[in-house]
């Protein structure tokens, strides 16, 4: 610890969390423009089907176009979106954004059985207008509800479990579906998997990356087990290897995600990329790499 390791050293660890500090006072006041300003985009990166290589939907991630600070990933500005509430109205953006982008991919490739997964913050959760943002997103852009699919991390369980399992249940009488994101990072409560209204599990790469080395695909195995059990979809996520592609497809995922397949992509470039996977199999996988 820096306690222990000096006065010089004591100082610079002083001054680094210093500038820490003061660069997310800085981010949270250009957050709150962020969105005024049009400054978020989403990234598409591809799911596919593992008996087929076929892809099934996408992934919307959020980045932040920062004017002077270049491409930020979501790791850099979720968290302070969360502390200071403007999480409802960025992840309403995003589910907004999301579903329009689905319905230009369904009419570019012709398939309306495209999927578009989303990603959502526990506390989106705990405002009940998510359920009218859903709705009116999937009216607004005219795609099925049973295309769009909710991620939620199991981060969920911390707050108020009974408004959790309501608000599931109430987008899911809207038709959506509701995936476990990272499933088996957190504290995995098994018994709500049998209550909540879920469709599928996202199992964390932690789980697919040492998968393919020794005899670490056990616990991998036993997920995709606990899911087909259940009745749960699956999808591997952070396949980045034909090792591991060969692996999860063996322990019997459904789907998968990784950059074997592809990064995320600026939405003409997912819908490229959807264009060439229709017509030739796996596209620019060695490109995308
Ligand atoms: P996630 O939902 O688990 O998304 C998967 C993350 O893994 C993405 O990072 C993706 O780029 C990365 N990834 C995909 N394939 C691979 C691979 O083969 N190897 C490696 N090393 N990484 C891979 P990203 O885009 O930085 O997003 C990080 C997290 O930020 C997401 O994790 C999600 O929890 C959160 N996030 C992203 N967009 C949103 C959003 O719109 N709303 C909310 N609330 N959270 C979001
Ligand atoms: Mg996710
Ligand atoms: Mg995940
Ligand atoms: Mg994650």
């Amino acid at each position: 610890s820096a306690k222990g390791a000096g006065k010089g050293t004591w100082t610079l660890f002083e001054s680094g969390m210093g500038e820490e500090a003061s660069e997310r006072l800085t981010l949270r006041a250009e957050l709150h423009r962020a969105l005024e300003n049009d400054e978020l985009v989403l990234h598409f990166q591809p799911i596919v089907d593992l008996k087929t290589e076929a892809v099934t939907g996408f992934e919307a991630l959020v980045r932040w176009q920062h004017p002077t600070r270049g491409l930020l990933a979501p790791d850099m500005f979720i968290g302070l979106a969360e502390s200071t509430g403007i999480i409802h109205r960025l992840g309403a953006w995003v589910i907004r954004e999301a579903t329009g982008a689905l319905r230009r991919f369904q009419d570019a490739s012709g398939d309306h059985e495209l999927a578009m997964n989303v990603n959502v913050s526990p506390l989106q959760l705990e405002n009940a207008w998510i359920v009218d943002v859903v709705r009116s997103a999937l009216e607004v852009a005219a795609v099925g509800p049973r295309c769009l699919s909710l991620e939620v991390t199991e981060g969920v369980f911390l707050s108020d479990t009974a408004m959790v399992a309501e608000r599931l249940q109430a987008l899911n009488a809207l038709g959506v579906r509701i995936a476990l994101d990272d499933f088996g990072t957190g504290f995995s409560a098994l018994g709500y998997l049998e209550r909540l209204p879920l469709e599928g599990l996202k199992i964390d790469r932690a789980f697919v990356s040492g998968v393919a080395a020794d005899n670490r695909g056990q616990v991998l195995g036993a997920i995709a087990g606990l899911a087909n059990g259940l009745g749960l979809s699956t999808v591997a996520e952070g396949i980045e290897t034909e090792a591991q592609l060969a692996a999860v497809r063996a322990l019997g995922c459904d789907r998968g995600q990784g950059y074997l397949f592809s990064r995320p992509l600026p939405e003409a470039a997912a819908a490229a990329h959807l264009a060439t996977s229709r017509s030739s199999g796996r596209p620019s996988a060695s490109a995308s790499r």
